[in-house]
C-alpha cells in the first residue's frame, strides 16, 4: 500500500476521480497505517469512512482532538474531557465531510492547545518522525507528525499563536493559519477566542490550497466568521516577478539556531533568483508580541475554561459540597500548564490589574496590527524563519516555560494582527526540518499560496524519508 500513501492528497483525489484508485482502497491504506502509528499521534482511528464522493473524492482527513466530532471522542488533549463525545460536529469538519473528506482519526495535541511541544497532552507526548527522541512541535503536534509520517494524507490543526506553523516547520510539512474569521470556530473547543483559527497541515502547498478552499465559510453559528470574498485557486506560479519580500529589521535573531538562519538566508537568495526583491521592513512593536500574547491568551483561556466544572462535561471528582466538587474536578482534570494559564489569566483580569495588564496588552496588539498594515504598504509579504529552533528533545524545555514560550517569537505577531501566514519546509539544519514563514495582509491567502508554491518548487524539499 506504500504506493497509495506516496500520493499527495490532491493526487489521490485525482486518482479516485479518474478511476485509478478506489476510495475504499485509499481509506483502508490510511486506516491501517494510522492504526499502526508508533508516534502516539492518534487518540482515535475510524474504522470505516463516514462519507464519500464530493470534490475531495474520499481522501481521508486527520483532525486535531479539539474539533468536536459527533459521537467521536473530542477531548482537546485533556483529562477533564476524557472520553467526551459531543452531540454535534464542528462546522469546518462538517464542511470538509460534505466536500468528501471522511474522518480518519483524531490527533493528539497539547492540552487545550496550550504548548509548543505536545508534551502537555494528558495522553502522552508525540514523537517527531524525523527523530523519535524529539518533539513534533505543538500544539497541533499529532496532526503534524501524522502527515509527516505518511499515516494521514492531510490534517486539520488550529493556530492561536503558532500551533499550526511551528509543528509544520518542525516536522517538515506545510502549515497555514488563515485570516482570523476566514474559517468558522463553531465546534472548536476554545482556547483564546480572539486568536483561535483552524487551518491545514499538508505535505505540500497545493494540498493546503485544496483543503483551505473547502474549509472556509460564513457560519451563522460563529458571529466572527466572515468566509471569503474570493475562491482559493490552486497555486501555479513558478516565478516571483515583482514580488517584494519584507525582512523585518526589528525582530531579534538572537537565539535563532545558526542552521535555521542559514536556511532562511538561502531561501531569500532563491527568491531573488525567482524575480523577487528583498526589502527591509519595520515592525517596531512585534518584539513585544510574546509579552502581549501571554497576557491576552491566558486571560481568554481563564474565561473559556470556566465551563469545565464537573457538571456539564467529562470528569467529575467527588467532594463534599458543590464548591469542593468544582475544586476537586479542576484540580484532578487540568494539567500543570493549563493551571498556570488559568492563574495568569485570572490575575491579569482581576479588578485593579485589568487595565495594567489586559488593557495594555490589547493596546500593544493594536500597535502590532498597525505595524503590519504599514509594512504592507511597501512590501507584499513579511518573511521570517517560522521557529527559532528545530525540534528539541522531549523533556529538554519541560521545566522552562519561558524558553518554551519564546518558540512562538516569529509566529505570535501575525496571530495578534489576525493576518494569514504559511510555513513551508525550508531544508534541514543538523538533519532536522526548518520552516520559512510568509505572512500577508488579511485575506491574501491565494497570493501567499502562490508565492509559497513558487518557493516550494525552487527549494525542492523532499519529505519522503519519514513516510514509510
Ligand atoms: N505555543 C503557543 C501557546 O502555548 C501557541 C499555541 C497555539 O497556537 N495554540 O500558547
Amino acid at each position: 500500500m506504500t504506493q497509495v500513501r506516496d500520493l499527495t492528497a490532491a493526487q489521490a483525489a485525482d486518482a479516485v476521480r479518474d478511476g485509478k484508485l478506489s476510495a475504499t482502497e485509499l481509506f483502508d491504506a490510511y486506516r491501517d497505517a494510522a492504526a499502526a502509528d508508533e508516534l502516539n499521534a492518534y487518540l482515535y482511528v475510524a474504522e470505516e469512512p463516514n462519507v464519500s464522493g464530493g470534490d475531495l473524492h474520499g481522501v481521508p482527513l486527520a483532525v486535531k482532538d479539539l474539533f468536536c466530532t459527533k459521537g467521536v471522542i473530542s477531548q482537546s488533549g485533556s483529562k477533564i474531557l476524557e472520553g467526551y463525545k459531543p452531540p454535534y460536529t464542528a462546522t469546518v469538519v462538517e464542511n470538509l465531510e460534505k466536500a468528501g473528506a471522511p474522518l480518519l482519526g483524531k490527533t493528539n495535541q497539547d492540552e487545550f492547545a496550550m504548548g509548543s511541544s505536545n508534551e502537555n497532552s494528558a495522553f502522552g507526548p508525540v514523537q517527531n518522525p524525523w527523530d523519535r527522541e524529539r518533539v513534533p512541535g505543538g500544539s497541533s503536534g499529532g496532526s503534524a507528525a501524522a502527515v509527516a509520517a505518511g499515516t494521514a494524507p492531510w490534517a486539520l490543526g488550529t493556530d492561536t499563536g503558532g500551533s499550526i506553523r511551528q509543528p509544520a516547520a518542525m516536522c517538515g510539512i506545510v502549515g497555514l493559519k488563515p485570516t482570523y474569521g476566514a474559517v468558522s470556530r463553531f465546534g472548536m473547543i476554545a482556547f483564546a477566542s480572539s486568536l483561535d483559527q483552524a487551518g491545514p497541515l499538508t505535505r505540500d502547498v497545493t494540498d493546503a490550497a485544496l483543503l483551505l478552499g473547502h474549509m472556509v465559510s460564513k457560519d451563522p453559528c460563529d458571529a466572527t466568521s466572515i468566509g471569503r470574498p474570493d475562491e482559493i485557486a490552486l497555486p501555479r506560479s513558478h516565478k516571483l516577478d515583482g514580488i517584494r519580500l519584507g525582512r523585518p529589521d526589528d525582530l531579534s535573531t538572537e537565539g535563532v539556531e545558526p542552521g535555521v538562519m542559514e536556511a532562511y538566508e538561502r531561501t531569500l537568495k532563491l527568491a531573488e533568483d525567482l524575480g523577487a526583491t528583498i526589502e527591509t521592513c519595520h515592525l517596531p512593536h512585534a518584539d513585544h508580541g510574546i509579552s502581549a500574547y501571554y497576557v491576552i491568551a491566558p486571560a481568554e483561556a481563564s474565561s473559556n475554561l470556566a465551563r469545565f466544572d464537573g457538571v456539564r462535561y467529562g470528569l467529575r471528582s467527588n467532594g463534599g459540597d458543590l464548591l469542593s466538587m468544582y475544586t476537586h474536578t479542576r484540580h484532578d482534570g487540568f494539567g500543570a500548564e493549563v493551571k498556570r494559564r488559568i492563574m495568569l489569566g485570572t490575575y491579569a483580569l482581576s479588578s485593579g490589574y485589568y487595565d495594567a495588564y489586559y488593557g495594555r496588552a490589547q493596546r500593544v496588539r493594536t500597535l502590532i496590527a498597525t505595524d503590519f498594515k504599514q509594512a504592507f504598504e511597501n512590501v507584499d509579504f513579511v518573511v521570517t524563519p517560522t521557529a527559532p529552533t528545530t525540534a528539541f528533545k522531549i523533556g529538554e524545555l519541560a521545566d522552562d516555560p519561558l524558553a518554551m514560550y519564546l518558540n512562538d517569537y516569529f509566529t505570535v505577531p501575525m496571530s495578534l494582527a489576525g493576518i494569514p501566514a504559511i510555513s513551508i519546509p525550508n531544508g534541514l539544519s543538523d538533519g532536522r526540518p526548518t520552516g520559512f514563514q510568509l505572512a500577508g495582509p488579511a485575506f491574501s491567502e491565494s497570493r501567499i499560496l502562490d508565492a509559497a508554491y513558487a518557493l516550494e518548487q525552487a527549494i525542492g524539499f523532499d519529505g519522503s524519508e519519514t513516510r514509510k
